[in-house]
């Protein structure tokens, strides 16, 4: 079952220590054939420390992405179900020893409540986040959750994706959760170094690495094609972690003819109670994490990349042109956190602090100051194009023809039905725009019916 081989990646980075920038311009060159890069052209990048050629990774980077996503920037909220947790991860607020944690699992009524708020502020995707405690947080209290969110309607506001990140199920089980219609899957291995692994996870059920490795493996076996990956940065050697996601996202390429679907980044954040949150063992710094993003994106160049909330304003608004492909906004960690009477910020009960606190609207406003199109699309999701499908369109770019228009349908709705006045103004200019510069003129003329469609009032219009 052990996929990742360590040794080999110890090796790899080791045999390309110091490369020279012609090698390095080599790689860079391949990477915008948009063919994704080996380990060996990964190690290479990763290896790099020249300033000069960084910045032609961080450019290439940003290419690539444009050429195989466009301009847009797919928008979700996470729903924190419940901060119980028998694990004992040395990083999380959530983690059983923490005792100051004041506890609670939302019922249906109070999930209910949070998906209303999360709708009447605009938000058609959500990821339901959990600790993982077995008297709270079983199968039956997932999927009920997904039915629940997918259930509530308010006014013009609906959800459309519901996507999981909780701790890893049985086959049998994530069955189950296929059948409650969830979109993507998410387990991170947090670092893929078994030492580090067990240093960190010192009790519970996660502290079993290969049960959490072979997640994605029984989640596709349970027939969830859409999974995502990802790895807790600051936890060990960065170089380390990115080649190990590469060795899961060829595994799963192999095993199950399509790779993951996303890979999520994230970077520890201060945690309440959390000694390797507020003195990580790794660090990383701001630079690293650029260069982290931009060699992810030309090494997988296909594979949607997840920045969330917890990275602040400014970061995320620079770390968006390497290749992040979706962010979360407006986020609040702690169950709870968006229903009306909470709406007050209580760091005490989060799993980690965020660093970027601004509304939906300010964060879809920056994001079209700054030329991206925030979109809310699930269309590919409700066209059947999942998993091998969708990366059959995704590889060679043709992926651009569904999410240029989609993305703008769903700005669209956004606009006519939650947006504050000087975002509206925005992003119509911005559509108009986008509209103009798409070349094929029957796909122009489509999506410009369909805008039409949707200021008469039509909704969840998508191709
Ligand atoms: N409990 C489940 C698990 O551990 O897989 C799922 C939910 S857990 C709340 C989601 C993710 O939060 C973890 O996989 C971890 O990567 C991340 N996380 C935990 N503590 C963090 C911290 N201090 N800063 C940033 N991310 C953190
Ligand atoms: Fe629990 Fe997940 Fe936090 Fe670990 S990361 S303590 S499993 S909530």
């Amino acid at each position: 079952m052990l996929f990742i081989n360590e040794k080999k990646i110890i090796e790899t980075l080791a045999e390309n220590e110091q490369p020279s920038s012609e090698r390095v311009d080599a790689v860079i060159a391949k990477a915008l054939e948009l063919k994704g890069l080996n380990a060996e052209e990964t190690a290479v990048l990763l290896q790099c420390s020249e300033g000069k050629t960084i910045q032609k990774m961080l450019s290439t980077a940003k290419k690539v992405k444009e050429k195989i996503y466009g301009n847009r920037i797919v928008l979700f909220a996470p729903l924190y179900l419940s901060n119980y947790c028998a694990n004992n991860c040395l990083y999380c607020g959530f983690r059983a020893e923490n005792k100051q944690l004041e506890r609670k699992a939302l019922d249906m009524q109070e999930l209910k409540r949070e998906v209303e708020t999360l709708e009447g502020q605009g938000h058609k995707r959500l990821l339901l986040v959990a600790g993982e405690h077995p008297a709270y947080i079983g199968i039956e209290y997932i999927t009920k959750a997904v039915q629940t969110v997918y259930e509530t309607k308010k006014e013009r506001g609906e959800i459309r994706r519901v996507n999981v990140n909780t701790a890893p199920f049985t086959v049998g089980e994530f069955k189950q959760l296929k059948q409650a219609g969830i979109g993507t899957y998410q387990v991170f291995q947090e670092t893929y170094h078994s030492e580090t692994y067990k240093k960190m996870h010192v009790s519970g059920k996660k502290a079993d690495y290969e049960w959490r490795l072979a997640a994605m493996d029984r989640a596709q076996q349970a027939g969830i094609d859409d999974v995502g990956i990802g790895a807790l940065f600051g936890l060990c050697d960065y170089k380390f972690e990115v080649l190990a996601l590469l060795q899961h996202a060829e595994h799963l390429q192999e095993k199950f003819g399509t790779g993951p679907h996303t890979i999520s980044v994230p970077r520890i954040e201060p945690a309440l109670n959390a000694p390797a949150a507020l003195q990580p063992p790794a660090p990383v710094s701001d630079d690293e994490f650029k260069k982290i993003i931009a060699v992810l994106r030309l090494s997988v160049p296909y594979t949607g990349m997840i920045l969330s909330t917890r990275e602040n304003a400014e970061t995320r608004n620079e770390l968006i042109n390497y290749g992040v492909s979706q962010i979360s906004a407006g986020s609040r960690t702690n169950p709870g956190g968006y229903t009306e009477n909470e709406k007050k910020h209580f760091p005490e009960a989060e799993q980690f602090s965020l660093g970027d606190t601004r509304e939906l609207d300010e964060v879809v406003r920056e994001l079209m100051k700054q030329g991206f199109a925030p979109s809310f699309c699930t269309g590919c999701y409700r066209s059947g194009r999942t998993g091998e499908k969708f990366m059959q369109l995704a590889k060679p770019g043709d992926i651009q023809q569904f999410c240029t228009p989609n993305s703008l349908f769903t700005l669209k709705e956004y606009l006519e039905d939650y947006a504050k006045k000087e975002t509206k103004r925005i992003g119509e200019e911005l559509i108009a725009k986008q509209l103009e510069q798409i070349n094929n003129e029957k796909t122009r003329q489509l999506t410009k019916q369909k805008l039409e469609q949707i200021e008469r009032g039509q909704r969840d219009v998508y191709i």
